[in-house]
């Protein structure tokens, strides 16, 4: 089994590339939902609805959220109904969050609505929310505290960032079920994902940072910083307010307690030279996923370092075992 900490976007086209190169049975996700929001009264956890989305075939690779080919009627009526539109819920997409918002209205929890979401739609990877309580990612800014979409999607991530907190988090508990996918891993993957305000949730929830100190198997990150700069999004910023450098040491840094070996793009072998003095084991890889080609062959690279004995033989394609809708 191979455990995967992830956020939305730059997460979704790791798992894109991991759902190739093994059986989606063997994946277990635990992902940060310190970005959900009550948008037009129903529950949205962005970064479930990507990564369940791309398991199931559906995510629209273009956009790099949401359903493929989905339209946006319902949004352009809710505009003429004068409510908010910043935050874009395609037609499809809604389907997602009225059942959730129904499910968790009836007295699901967060976690067993995924899972029958899940269900619903043929993902044979197990998706963990990283808590069934509320933690909030909150950014604080010249103008105020802002939740993690206001900053993101509202204003373009143009305010300055003071700080960010996780409103919640000291007093959250692990989903059932994450505790053990960790520790039981035969290795835990921590995608390319933004260190501050995609993986930083998952750590605060107390246990998790533990769990990753004791699990058996290795623990790999992949950078999403590329060239001292982010592939995309504010995570650069993000890290600078968080007191990190935006680099390869600083991603290092923000996993260092549990790190065995950071994967980072052959752009940054230099600086892979000298993170490896302090003895980090540092492997150079092509990390920018463009094609479903660069995806597989970057999971491929990830699991032969971290888990030898699960590498696929061949190229052998393991997608076709998800239902594609
Ligand atoms: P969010 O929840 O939508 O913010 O998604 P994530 O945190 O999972 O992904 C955002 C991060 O993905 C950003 O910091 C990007 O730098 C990173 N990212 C996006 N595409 C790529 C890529 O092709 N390669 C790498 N290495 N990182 C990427």
């Amino acid at each position: 089994m191979i455990c995967v900490l992830s956020g939305g976007t730059g997460g979704a086209k790791f798992v894109d590339g991991l759902r190739q190169v093994m059986p989606a049975e063997e994946i277990t996700l635990v992902v940060n939902t310190g970005d959900d929001l009550l948008w037009w009264g129903l529950y949205v956890s962005p970064d479930i609805d990507s990564i369940t989305y791309v398991l199931s075939g559906m995510l629209s690779r273009e956009r790099g959220w949401g359903v493929k080919g989905d339209t946006f009627l319902c949004l352009q009526a809710m505009g003429q109904l004068g409510e908010p539109t910043w935050f874009h819920t395609g037609d499809r997409d809604l389907a997602m969050h009225l059942l959730r918002s129904r499910l968790l209205a009836e007295g699901k929890t967060l976690l067993e609505a995924t899972a029958v979401i899940s269900q619903k739609l043929g993902v044979k990877a197990r998706v963990l929310p990283m808590s069934n309580s509320r933690v909030e990612t909150r950014v604080d800014t010249p103008i105020g505290e802002l939740s993690f979409e206001e900053y993101f999607v509202q204003r373009w991530y143009q305010d300055p960032v003071k700080s960010v907190r996780f409103a919640g988090a000291s007093d959250a508990e692990p989903a059932p079920g994450v505790i053990d996918a960790i520790t039981n891993a035969d290795a835990v993957l921590i995608a390319p994902s933004n260190p501050v305000t995609s993986i930083g949730p998952i750590l605060a929830v107390p246990g998790i940072h533990d769990a990753l100190l004791h699990t058996r198997g290795k623990v790999a990150a992949i950078s999403p910083i590329v060239g001292n700069a982010p592939v995309a999004g504010p995570a650069g910023i993000l890290m600078e307010a968080h007191g990190l450098p935006c680099s390869i040491a600083g991603v290092a840094h923000a996993y260092e307690d549990f790190l065995d070996v950071l994967i980072c793009d052959t752009r940054d072998s230099r600086a892979a030279e000298v993170l490896r003095q302090t003895g980090l084991r540092v492997q150079c890889t092509q990390t920018i996923m463009r094609s479903a080609e660069d995806k597989a062959a970057l999971a491929r690279e990830a699991l032969s370092l971290v888990a030898p004995s699960l590498e696929p033989a061949s190229d052998t394609s393991f997608r076709r075992l998800d239902r594609q809708p």
